[in-house]
């Protein structure tokens, strides 16, 4: 009987083994055992189908081998045990000292075995060998050609091999756990056995470790298959399962009766944070909106994570359109409490999009995309409140993203330009440097001021592309002028806090200097208050610090004593302060403005910073300042930004006006 030959074999594997000898006579023994075998099942006709059967017939619960069944076959498709790492294994495992030999030598080849396995046997295994139990794992290869599986033993010599071996298959293979009972008496002491005839096995000994691995293995794959549904980070639904969920909710939905409504969550000043304050922070404050949503929401709403700082919440029983505004608007306000996250305190939006099922679109897709385009109406146009989509939205976001894309194409087709406005002495008479402003040559629109393409840059993320252009840019100029004799002073460039939260921002400027050859004592970096923000440890404030360091000056633009606090303006990092033009509009119609200007030059004084007035175009304005020879002038009295020709031609004047003035000096 095929089984007695089974124990003999099995027996007389295991003494070859458990010395770590290969023992050329057990070898032999081995050897004719398996040839009897195969010999014996040949005149049998017994097949490994035959085998399984018999194993099988006491089989208890069909209903949880099936849902086994069904976890090895999805399991299978991510089995990556390759020849290659088998025969590693095995080279490099005790136990393969005696296996190896065998399989080694034709007509016993492992890749003969592999060769010859048929699916049949492979199916025929899949249905016997599972079980709960976790004594046996069968690993399988991808290439759906062999299996190697592995018992439960209790040689203690074999351990370190097994464990050697399972440490080389951990890595990169799913294991999954198969036992019978009856298979495990026969094989209780097993190493090798390879049945012939229609389909080969290796059984391997593997002990102690085993069970424990396998449920470890196991405990990872059920946590895997969590994963799937969910997201990491912070356990919502993840977009697999909101389309699974999204699918479920339409398919009982009554479209008679029912409305169903999708709503798509993109965070505001999300980017920032996470750039910033690095990734702790910002995984800290994506788990707490998460929590947030949920807790907005009712018990039967979904709410899912689709990636980055997008969220989705499902409302199956969607009331009113002011039904579902009020629940936009709670989200709203509820991100828009502080929270507190690794130290720091944030506050957030969101820009909320909104889509129902049945009047906007039937399916999953269409729900998403009717949403998304709400939600990039509602990003484009900062509203609080939930955007709903309707047909008009589609024009409208089309608009936009033609903009978007033609702005992208400016950039990368050298359209943007830069015209430069001279700084100058209050009596003009002085250049002590120019501000960089950037203009779109558009092809067909012609000159383009940047007040009316940099707030679509601004939405859609392109400020900091255009800031690192824009002193590309700068700094060629700069070069090119002192090349041609000129001394333009100093280059002030308008750098956006977008460019400024990059972790490497100086360094990627002070490279953008130095491949033009410009010291950065050429350049001041004008930063709105803004973005220079309260916070004096801030990212942003160690980056203009070491921006400082390294020789760059900085400017605060639009600067307001309203806004302003000393201490942030006494920061020894800045050296210039820039008194906004619309102070400067003013001063004509609103008498007080006159005082406020004066008391910020005077702060400036004693903070000893320098003090640029912007937006100067009459000099009544300069008259109503009062007398303030430190200040420095930028304005349509002086110079309107100038193409760079012309700011070349006022440098030769201004030189050419100098000397004179300096003569006399002299004289
Ligand atoms: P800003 O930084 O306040 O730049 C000064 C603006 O005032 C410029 O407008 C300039 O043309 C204008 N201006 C100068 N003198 C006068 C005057 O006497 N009267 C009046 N009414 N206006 C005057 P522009 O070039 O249209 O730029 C507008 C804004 O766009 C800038 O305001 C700045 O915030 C932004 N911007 C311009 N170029 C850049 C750039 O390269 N990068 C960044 N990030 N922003 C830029
Ligand atoms: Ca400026
Ligand atoms: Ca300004």
């Amino acid at each position: 009987m095929a089984l007695a030959v089974l124990v003999a074999l099995t027996i007389s594997s295991f003494l070859i083994m458990r010395d770590f000898v290969v023992d050329e006579r057990a070898l032999d023994d081995t050897m004719s055992a398996i040839e009897e075998l195969r010999v014996e099942l040949a005149s049998q006709q017994i097949t490994m189908r035959d085998l399984v059967t018999e194993v099988r017939r006491s089989e208890p619960d069909e209903v949880r081998l099936r849902g086994l069944r069904r976890n090895l076959r999805a399991s299978r498709e991510r089995l990556v045990v390759d020849r290659a790492m088998l025969e590693r294994a095995m080279r490099n495992s005790n136990v393969a000292a005696t296996t190896w030999k065998i399989l080694r030598e034709p007509p016993y080849s492992l890749d003969k075995i592999i060769a010859d396995m048929s699916s049949d046997v492979r199916v025929a295994l899949e249905d016997t060998m599972l079980h709960e139990d976790e004594e046996i794992a069968i690993i399988a290869d991808p290439r759906e050609d062999g299996f190697l599986v592995i018992t439960d033993s209790h040689a203690t010599a074999a351990r370190l091999a097994a464990e050697r071996l399972l440490g080389e298959l951990r890595a990169e293979t799913d294991t999954r756990k198969i036992w019978r009972e009856d298979i495990h008496t026969w094989l209780g002491w097993a190493t090798v056995l390879v049945l012939f005839g229609e389909a080969f096995v290796i059984f391997w000994p593997l002990l102690g470790n085993l069970g424990r691995e396998v449920r470890r293995a196991d405990a990872a794959q059920s946590e895997l298959s969590r994963l799937a549904r969910h997201d990491p980070l912070t356990g919502l639904l993840n977009r697999a399962s909101l389309i699974d969920e999204i699918d479920h909710a339409l398919a009982v939905a009554d479209p008679q009766g029912d409305r169903l409504a999708v709503m798509l969550i993109d965070l505001d000043r999300f980017k920032p944070i996470n750039d910033m304050f690095g990734h702790a922070a910002g995984d800290g404050v994506l788990i707490e909106v998460a929590r947030r949503l949920e807790a907005a929401l009712r018990p039967d709403d979904v709410v899912a994570r689709l990636g980055g700082d997008e969220f989705v919440v499902i409302l199956p029983r969607a009331g009113t359109a002011d039904e579902i505004r009020e629940i936009g608007l709670r989200i709203n306000r509820s991100l828009g409490r502080i929270m507190e996250i690794e130290g720091h305190r944030f506050a957030l939006g969101a820009s909320i999009g909104c889509a129902m099922w049945p009047n906007d679109a039937r399916d999953v897709d269409g729900l998403l995309s009717a949403a998304d385009l709400a939600m990039y109406h509602a990003k484009r146009s900062d509203l609080d409140d939930p955007v709903f989509f309707d047909e008009e939205l589609r024009s409208a976001v089309a608009q936009v993203r033609s903009e978007e894309a033609d702005l992208r194409r400016a950039i990368a087709e050298n359209e943007l330009v830069l015209h430069y406005q001279p700084i100058v002495s209050l009596d003009g008479k002085a250049l002590h440097g120019f501000e960089a402003l950037v203009r779109w040559n558009h092809p067909s629109r012609g000159l383009i001021e940047p007040d009316l393409f940099l707030p679509t840059a601004r939405r859609v993320g392109l400020m900091s592309q255009i800031t690192t252009w824009v002193l590309d840019r700068a700094c060629r100029q700069y070069a090119d002028w002192s090349a041609q004799g000129h001394d333009p002073h100093f280059l002030s460039v308008n750098v956006a806090g977008s460019f400024l939260t990059q972790p490497d921002a100086v360094g990627r400027l002070l490279a953008i200097a130095a491949r033009h050859r410009v010291d950065p004592s050429a350049l001041v970096l004008e930063i709105s208050e803004r973005t220079i923000g309260e916070e004096e440890r801030s990212p942003i404030a160690r980056h203009l610090a070491t921006a400082h360091a390294a020789g760059l000056r900085i400017a605060v633009d639009g600067f307001d004593l309203g806004r302003s606090s000393a201490t942030r303006l006494r920061r020894p990092e800045i050296d210039i302060l820039k008194i906004d033009r619309d102070f400067v509009r003013d001063l004509t119609t609103a008498p007080e403005t006159a005082a406020i200007v004066g008391a910020m030059i005077e702060l400036a004084r004693i903070l000893d910073k320098q003090v640029v007035i912007e937006g100067v175009e009459t000099a009544d304005q300069i008259a109503l300042v009062g007398i303030c020879e430190r200040a420095w002038v930028q304005g349509f009295l002086y110079a309107a930004p100038l193409a760079p020709p012309d700011a070349a031609r006022f440098m030769g004047h201004h030189e050419a006006t100098r000397h004179p003035l300096r003569l006399r000096a002299a004289g």
